[in-house]
């Protein structure tokens, strides 16, 4: 028997309200549960005596019209009218929910953990935070092409808690690039996550120093250390772009299990290649046999700027962690446990774009201890991201949300600052870099060159761009250092 969950909100909804959500509820709708499933099971686990009871019947013979009303144990709810009974009792049923939600002072939100995986629980959890988040801002402005997030297991209270989201899916053209990284340049939902990630792991840190608790412990290296009861995942609704997002749909799609072993899956000489952005738009293109420097004369002499694809830089933290090269000083490397994606999915394709496709090569060069090429779980999410969430939207700005900041931030992909007033974004690198130094307020190197003080994290990246030179004759791009000077 499944287990209904009604989540708590202070928030009563109007009937009119609680239908419509009702209806786009990815836990419902992709579960195919209907409102009569739902009371079923709620009866059935609460011990109630369902019953339908047709209260009258009128209309032409041909054209009849049946009012039916619900009786759980003897208190009875209000009728509902149709030309079907079947569509009467459906009617009801929504009745009896809206009644029951408003009784707890509880909005509808029906989880049925029956058939849900991993993936699906993660899937849930991003997406009911999402929904609860755009309670608060017009609809209207937030772009939702691509929606990203992370999730916090803690193992021993078995426990799911959303770290941060984002979404979007655009991100700046080399006009606006700021040398004292002013402006957030790659605003594709997963990078966005990933900086509100980064933001949140800065909260922890200082929680630990101030003997708070906090999801970090020492190690015997004086480095700070995840705790073993915790584990991080990561959701996208979509095929990260670039190598992931690289198959036909002959390729048979493979369905969600929670799968060890990893299949690298390669059909084409492309595949398995290193893939750039296109400056505003949406497709990417293979970079060329070497890494380079894209320096920043070239940007301001007409070259377009090159972010390299989401699938890639997800490949990099499962080479050096998802922490970045600044927080090596102070952690090790932090790991995905399990990566979760809506559409388009094929196993074999996503193993290979986000960590088997230097298998071989990091098996014959081992990285050095703590890093390792981690292959974490992947898996289909049958909860669809419903883009008619946001009716009418025809934005593309991007929307983050972390747990430490706890409130929303709009950024307009094409100046990469916050809106409405342009001023700079949380996540962009300035104001990630204070973060560092209110931790280290003795250092005074810039931005740059605490990076490359973090020696073994950059051996380890440049290892593995040569083993993408070696093996698949494509090169990492990276951005001029100058645009990293800053203090
Ligand atoms: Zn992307
Ligand atoms: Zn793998």
């Amino acid at each position: 028997m499944s287990n209904i969950i009604i989540d708590k909100t202070d928030e009563i909804q109007s009937y009119e309200d609680f239908l419509e959500d009702f209806k786009v509820d990815p836990s419902v709708t992709i579960l195919s549960k209907n409102c009569l499933t739902l009371l079923n099971e709620y009866a059935q686990l609460n011990g109630h005596v369902l019953l339908f009871q047709v209260i009258s019947q009128s209309g032409q013979s041909h054209q009849p019209i049946f009012a039916i009303a619900v009786l759980l144990d003897d208190r009875q709810f209000p009728a509902a009218s149709a030309s079907t009974k079947r569509e009467a009792s459906i009617q009801a049923g929504y009745k009896v929910l809206y009644q029951l939600c408003l009784d707890a002072r509880q909005t509808q939100r029906f989880i049925t953990d029956t058939n849900c995986t991993l993936f699906d629980r993660i899937a849930s959890k991003i997406l009911s935070t999402y929904r609860d988040l755009c309670l608060s801002v017009q609809l209207e402005l937030i772009g939702c092409k691509v929606l990203a997030g992370f999730v916090l297991e803690e193992i021993d209270k078995q426990t799911l808690t959303v770290i941060c989201l984002a979404t979007g899916n655009k991100s700046v053209g080399g006009s606006v690039l700021s040398s004292q990284g002013l402006v957030v340049h790659d605003n594709h939902a997963e990078q966005l996550a990933r900086r509100g990630f980064i933001r949140y792991l800065y909260q922890q840190i200082d929680y630990f120093q101030k003997k708070q608790e906090s999801i970090f412990e020492k190690t015997t290296d004086d480095k700070l250390i995840l705790k073993s009861t915790i584990r991080i995942h990561f959701y996208t609704s979509f095929a990260p772009c670039g190598d992931s997002a690289l198959f036909t749909p002959r390729d048979k799609i493979v369905e969600a299990t929670v799968k060890d072993e990893h299949e690298l899956y390669r059909t084409a000489r492309v595949q398995g290649q290193l893939r750039s952005k296109i400056e505003n738009g949406e497709g990417t293109i293979p970079t060329e046999i070497k890494s380079s420097i894209l320096s920043l004369d070239a940007i301001t002499n007409g070259k377009h700027i090159r972010h390299m694809s989401c699938s890639d830089k997800i490949f990099r933290w499962n080479v050096l962690g998802i922490q970045g090269a600044l927080l090596s000083h102070i952690i090790q490397p932090i790991y995905l446990n399990s990566i979760t994606i809506g559409f388009p999915f094929h196993y074999g394709h996503l193993c290979r774009a986000l960590c088997c496709r230097l298998q071989d090569y990091f098996h014959s060069n081992p990285l050095p201890e703590p890093y390792r090429l981690n292959h974490p779980l992947i898996g289909h999410t049958k909860f669809k991201w419903k883009e008619e969430i946001n009716r009418n939207t025809n934005s593309d700005d991007s929307l983050n949300w972390n747990i430490a900041d706890n409130n929303i931030e709009l950024i307009e992909p094409s100046t990469g600052k916050r809106k409405p007033n342009n001023e700079i974004s949380r996540l962009c690198k300035s104001e990630i870099f204070q973060l560092y130094k209110n931790l280290n307020t003795t250092d005074r190197k810039s931005y740059y060159q605490m990076k490359q003080t973090s020696s073994i994290y950059q051996q380890c990246k440049y290892q593995m761009f040569r083993g993408f030179e070696l093996y698949y004759s494509t090169g990492w791009i990276s951005k001029d250092p100058s645009l990293s000077m800053f203090l």
